[in-house]
């Protein structure tokens, strides 16, 4: 199901809790409808938050696979290389606000747990590590408007 994409930023501003496992029966359909609302809104990463559900879980666009894959108390890990890019970025919970410059780490590896409680270790690079980052932030209650 697609929900609507939350503007609100006394929501967005808030921390997300992890998801303890053996809750994670009572949330596929929250999984669902993140990719659901990531798909229909074509963007390459989601937040619970921006759904308005306060948990950490994110939805991105996996292009090898051509899904969209769920990442449930997603971590990010020490940076795998140097190399940081700093590019405008948008965010759809803020439509009104024009993009924002933002460093961010190039190559990136997230430490997650599957919908199906499989552990995992993912790398990304480029525009989907940017995009997860952004993601991640989220969950923090961190948002582009806030200053770094
Ligand atoms: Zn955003």
């Amino acid at each position: 199901m697609i929900r609507p994409i939350i503007q609100s930023p006394s929501l967005l501003g808030q921390v997300s809790e992890p998801i303890l496992i053996e809750e994670f029966d009572a949330y596929h359909s929250l999984f669902q409808d993140l990719g659901d609302t990531l798909h229909n809104n074509g963007r390459k990463s989601m937040a619970a938050p921006q759904i308005g559900i306060l948990k950490r879980i994110i939805g991105f666009y996996n292009s090898e696979m051509e899904a969209v894959n769920i990442l449930v108390n997603p971590e990010l890990n020490a940076p795998i290389s140097q190399w940081q890019d700093e590019l405008y970025e948008s965010c759809i919970s803020l439509p009104t606000h024009s993009a924002v410059l933002r460093v961010r780490w190039h190559d990136i590896s997230i430490n997650a747990v599957m919908p199906g409680g499989d552990k995992i270790q993912l790398t990304f690079s480029g525009s989907t590590a940017r995009a997860l980052q952004h993601s991640l932030d989220h969950l923090n209650g961190i948002i582009l408007t806030d200053p770094i």
